[in-house]
């Protein structure tokens, strides 16, 4: 007992630890209560430290735990400069996966950043008609775009593609019956479930077919007096492969035309340009669903247009304005920086050829491996000096699109895979990650591995540093 509470005693006040230089000094640069709370929180972790461990208090000293007011203030000091740092800050992505949700899914190309800078710091005409100084619509700073990029007549943007399904269903099919596929009731991400988001938009949902196949007969045989739509999700994060049968838009569309009934599609990615042409698997495109005929289509904005996260509705005229009517369009409007970021997106995606440069996603998806070779090689000499010859290699791999889009590609990619045994690779990892910046990778085994396709190639030599920086650390 004596010894825990000589420990206790041993402990300094905290106007005492705030005298020490490091936090003084500190206080003078950032709001004084980090700094007090930080201190405070230290010495309490001190005296919890001592007390748990008590019964070895007399060992205390010998196993390390240093109580002076110097070492007290570097820990403190660290607690405080670690809350001080915004939570929300930008990381490098050296894990491959192009639309990474967790990561903030699509980087914004320069011309949609310029653009929410731009009315960020004045006043826009964000709901004014510069022509007659009328109130105006947000909506018409995007709806003109939409339009020409999709083939639709009309379109509305919310905040997210789960809201943009929610309210196409909640405007045009409440309190009546929407036909879906049982291969295509999603998961999105864990938090978006189809047959969930379909209850809470007011509809019933009934499901047609087996999870591997589903006919024209079985949309057919579901169909009653209560049906408002045939809907279409795309499997945008899976893969049905082998025993298969679904409906083509196209005969979805006719079906529910002769039935008189609306054709739904959710889209999910947004996909705007050919796949092929880049060597990416099939996958449909807001253009082709609207030429099949489909009344309303929804997607995200931040998943394959690249842009930032937004839900996107694009079809018929009058189904767009009752949709925009509804009392909960307002709930989930967009603000003016979703506003300017899309718009610059779907500008840039007019010209294909330059937006596949201008738009980080499309830059990613599009990189040429030999390029991704060079680069990885130029980073790997460095390495191989801190972790010898054995502990650097260049592997074959693959990136993902991620972000519930082109569930199937495999994009061929070299990945720098480290070996450190001495360092431990989860605990390398988790250096990388509390570094700054912080750097996410992909850990497989006993090997970290990085991809530089979703690293910009200006941030190779930042991302040299942070991991010579987090090796030299350990
Ligand atoms: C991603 C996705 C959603 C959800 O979109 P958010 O923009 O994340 O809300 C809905 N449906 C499909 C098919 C999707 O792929």
């Amino acid at each position: 007992m004596t010894g825990l509470h000589s420990f206790l005693r041993e402990l300094p006040a905290v106007d005492r630890l705030l005298q020490e230089p490091v936090l003084a000094e500190l206080a003078g640069r950032m709001p004084r209560r980090l700094v007090l709370t930080a201190a405070q929180e230290t010495l309490q972790a001190y005296r919890q430290k001592i007390i748990c461990d008590h019964d070895k208090a007399g060992s205390l000293a010998a196993g390390g735990l240093d109580l002076s007011p110097a070492a007290l203030a570097r820990e403190a000091a660290a607690l405080a400069r670690c809350r001080a740092r915004p939570g929300l800050r930008p990381v490098i992505n050296a894990t491959g996966v192009v639309l990474h949700t967790n990561l903030g899914r699509a980087p914004l190309a320069a011309a949609a950043v310029e653009a929410v800078t731009g009315v960020m710091e004045q006043y826009c005409n964000l709901e004014i008609d510069l022509e007659d100084g009328e109130r105006g619509s947000r909506q018409v700073h995007l709806e003109g775009l939409l339009c020409d990029l999709s083939g639709a007549e009309a379109a509305v943007v919310v905040n997210n593609n789960a809201a943009a399904v929610f309210l196409a269903l909640n405007s045009c099919a409440a309190g009546k019956e929407v036909i879906v596929s049982r291969g295509e009731l999603v998961e999105i991400g864990g938090s978006f479930r189809l047959p969930e988001v379909m209850a809470a938009s007011g509809v019933r949902l009934v499901e047609v077919g087996t999870t591997n196949k589903t006919y024209r007969r079985d949309y057919e045989a579901a169909i009653k007096e209560s049906t408002a739509a045939l809907m279409k999700v795309h499997t945008s994060n899976y893969h049905l492969v082998g025993f298969t049968a679904s409906v083509s838009a196209a005969d979805l569309v006719a079906l529910a035309r002769a039935r008189n009934l609306l054709a739904l599609e959710d889209l999910g990615s947004g996909l705007l340009f050919d796949p092929a042409r880049y060597g990416l698997p099939p996958e449909p495109r807001v253009q082709d669903s609207i030429a099949a005929g489909m009344d309303l289509v929804t997607f995200s904005g931040d998943k394959l247009l690249g842009g930032p996260q937004a839900g996107i509705i694009v079809g018929r005229r009058e189904l767009v304005e009752k949709i925009r009517t509804n009392q909960l369009a307002r709930v989930m409007r967009v603000g003016k920086l979703t506003v300017a970021a899309l718009e610059a997106t779907l500008r840039l995606s007019l010209d294909e050829e330059k937006a596949v440069e201008a738009i980080p996603a499309w830059r990613a998806l599009t990189a040429p491996l030999t390029r991704l070779r060079e680069r990885a090689e130029a980073l790997a000499g460095p390495l191989k000096e801190s972790f010898g010859e054995e502990g650097v290699g260049l592997w074959e791999g693959s990136s993902r699109v991620g972000g519930g889009a082109l569930p199937t590609a495999e994009l061929p990619t070299v990945l720098i895979s480290l070996q450190a045994p001495r360092l431990e690779s989860t605990g390398l990892a988790e250096r990388l990650r509390s570094g700054e910046p912080p750097v996410l990778a992909r850990l497989q085994q006993e090997s970290l591995l990085f991809d530089l396709r979703t690293v910009y190639p200006e941030q190779d030599a930042l991302l040299l540093q942070a991991i010579l920086d987090a090796a030299a650390e350990a």
